[in-house]
């Protein structure tokens, strides 16, 4: 059967963790470029206390025994750890994840969908971005319409995530001339074209981590 275990949803949060923190120097170094030089650290910081709090470093396995508990428990996390605007985002992201999953224990293709298309409608709701705003949205907007496409079509949740991962990179990159419209990126104007967004750029990872915990 083509679903997704709360096994793998915490593997998906334990790859994203370690693609953070392999790439906080980089994530650092485009937000210095555009903002204030700290994508990297609160992402690292965010995704390490939620590491700790879902109990995966510990022997005992996870905490959560229900894809809402987890996703809580993640959300809550991020939204308490991370001082930075990409804390409450991401925070938000997973408590629209959770509520929409309910308590079950998998998720399949059109359950994924759905979640994490809630998810985007609570990164919406709190931060206003639109299509080109030069946002993490112009990473994960595109992601869930190639992950949609593909489950339309047949894919399985393995083809679909990485679908949704090629999506992701395009939106990330397609995010460079942009000039931003919000966020501390901004307060630059014109000179915020040029440069990746940082947000885009982790986005970009969060999807990244989805496809190769599926793909495993
Ligand atoms: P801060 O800007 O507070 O230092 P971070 O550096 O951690 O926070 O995160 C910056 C990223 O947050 C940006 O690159 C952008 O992708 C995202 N972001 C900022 N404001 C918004 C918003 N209103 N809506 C969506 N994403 C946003
Ligand atoms: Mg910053
Ligand atoms: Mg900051």
């Amino acid at each position: 059967t083509d679903t997704v275990s709360l096994d793998q949803l915490v593997a998906w949060l334990a790859r994203f963790r370690e693609l953070v923190s392999q790439q906080q120097g980089y994530l650092t170094e485009l937000d210095s470029a555009i903002g204030d030089a700290d994508h990297g650290s609160n992402m690292t910081r965010g995704m390490t206390a939620v590491m700790e709090k879902i109990g995966v470093s510990h022997d005992d396995g996870t905490q959560a025994t229900l894809v809402d508990e987890l996703f809580k428990s993640v959300g809550m996390t991020l939204v308490t750890s991370v001082g930075g605007a990409s804390g409450p985002l991401y925070g938000t992201f997973f408590l629209r994840m959770g509520t929409t999953a309910g308590p079950v224990t998998t998720l399949d293709g059109a359950a994924l969908s759905a979640a994490l298309r809630a998810g985007l409608g609570g990164v919406v709701a709190r931060g206003k971005a639109e299509a080109g705003d030069k946002t993490m949205f112009d990473a994960m907007a595109p992601a869930l319409d190639a992950l949609d496409a593909s489950l339309a079509t047949g894919g399985d949740c393995v083809t679909a995530t990485a679908a949704a991962f090629s999506a992701a990179k395009a939106g990330r990159d397609a995010t460079e001339p942009l000039v931003a419209r919000k966020g501390r990126a901004s307060y630059l104007g014109e000179r915020s074209s040029g440069h990746l967004d940082p947000g885009a750029t982790s986005t970009a990872l969060l999807f990244e981590a989805l496809a190769d915990t599926l793909g495993q």
